[in-house]
């Protein structure tokens, strides 16, 4: 067989990069490497880049060039070093390459993701706030270019997999899919879904970090733990699948078996289960439409005895609720639910807020936003401006905590 796909990895150092190269090493001659990118890690980069003949390399700045000069191994030749936001759009975009993973986190990865969607790339996308900060103009592209756009986001992945099948479903819909009534996004709850209710003011980073089921950043643990992860999940799945939010139900599921499931006009419910492993997803979203193995365990139904479901409490995840306001409220609050929560969730990690503090923030932020009137940027520059303009009204609330 000949490759199938030549890769550009964007956040090939972070959880889900690793998890996507673990997947391609077992499958040589379908996949190759073309580019890597990482932000921090410069060194776990270099080890990356040499071990899979990666030709390109996308690193922020002067100083991270050097350190990967410094960490490549002697006497291979060295890779083509890139620098800069515009070097992941522009090496998304490369003819070179037919399949993009978008696995960098935030808002900061949108230019890559959106440029992977205009290039008529296969899209696998993890970055979720790329889709909740440009919604419309990415699917938009996704439509424009032919691209073909996998959802990798575990629950997303689900319910693409349980939605009915047709050669073309990878292509951007412009209408929901028929015969379906509702989508089922099950969620973990998270590590404090039982904690008492007067104890969250105290919980520590690593203590929101701690997710029961999953290893993941810290970005998207603390956003789990908040269930704001959820919410932006709601707001992904809606751009994704044309599904009007009030068809989106959340269901809390603690044991992450079922990824999320799909409920039809005949009382169906379908259903994709598997070990809570991302590998799962990402070797769908490689090998689509073949079945490829990406390493992962047995799911031993007997050995699990249960499956349980509860429906999410909104006084306890404040966040959900606000990500549900957004949605409805439209394109520029949903930019701004996700620039504010960035700058909680990163005042939160390095210790300058709590944790109850993350949704006054972000409620503080909508606020903002609907004060200054609805506004739908039509531009990535516009998105830009809005998510930095949000992210200094978050930071001045942030100061005068
Ligand atoms: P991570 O923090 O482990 O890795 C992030 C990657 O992005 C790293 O390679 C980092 O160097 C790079 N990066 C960070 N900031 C950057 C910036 N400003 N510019 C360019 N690159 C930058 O994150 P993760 O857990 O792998 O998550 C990545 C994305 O996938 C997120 O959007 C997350 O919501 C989504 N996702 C993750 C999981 C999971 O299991 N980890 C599951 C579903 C969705
Ligand atoms: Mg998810």
């Amino acid at each position: 067989m000949s490759v199938q796909h030549r890769l550009c990895i964007l956040g090939s150092t972070g959880s889900v990069g690793v998890s996507t190269l673990d997947v391609v090493a077992r499958h040589p001659d379908r996949f190759s490497v073309h580019a890597l990118s990482a932000y921090s890690r410069i060194e776990a980069l270099a080890e990356q880049a040499a071990r899979h003949a990666a030709r390109v390399v996308i690193v922020p700045d002067d100083d991270a060039h050097a350190r990967f000069k410094a960490a490549w191994p002697a006497g291979r030749p060295l890779p083509e070093i890139r620098q800069g936001t515009q070097a992941l759009a522009d090496t998304a975009a490369d003819p070179e390459v037919t399949a993009v993973m978008a696995a960098i986190v935030g808002a900061a990865g949108l230019p890559g993701a959106l440029a992977a969607a205009r290039a008529g790339k296969r899209v696998l996308l993890a970055n979720k706030e790329a889709l909740v900060a440009a919604g419309s103009l990415f699917m938009q592209a996704v439509r424009e270019s032919g691209a073909e756009l996998l959802p990798i986001d575990s629950e997303h992945n689900a319910i693409f997999q349980c939605l009915p099948q047709s050669a073309d479903r990878a292509r951007a819909p412009a209408n929901p899919a028929e015969g379906v009534r509702r989508l089922l996004l099950t969620a973990s709850g998270g590590p404090f879904r039982r904690t008492a209710l007067d104890q969250l003011e105290s919980v520590t980073p690593d203590q929101a970090c701690a997710h029961p089921n999953w290893r993941m950043g810290r970005k998207i643990s603390v956003d789990s733990a908040t269930m704001l992860n959820k919410g932006l999940e709601v707001i992904e799945a809606h751009w994704l699948f044309s599904m009007p939010m009030e068809r989106i139900q959340v269901v809390v599921h603690p044991q992450s078996v079922v990824h999320s499931m799909v409920e039809y006009l005949d009382g169906s419910i379908l259903a994709q289960l598997g070990q809570p492993d991302m590998r799962t997803p990402i070797a769908y979203g490689l090998g689509y439409p073949d079945r490829i193995d990406g390493g992962v365990g047995l799911l031993e139904l007997a050995r699990l005895g249960r499956l349980d479901f509860e429906t999410p409490d909104l006084v306890r995840f404040p966040c959900l609720r606000l990500s549900f306001d957004a949605l409805g409220q439209g394109q520029g609050a949903c930019i701004a639910l996700n620039a504010a929560n960035e700058v909680a969730v990163d005042g939160f990690l390095r210790g300058r807020i709590r944790y109850t503090q993350i949704p006054s923030v972000i409620e503080h932020c909508l606020d903002d936003s609907v004060a200054r009137g609805a506004q739908t940027p039509s531009s990535l520059a516009e998105i830009l401006d809005l998510d930095a303009r949000t992210r200094r009204v978050a930071a001045g609330f942030c100061d005068a905590r």
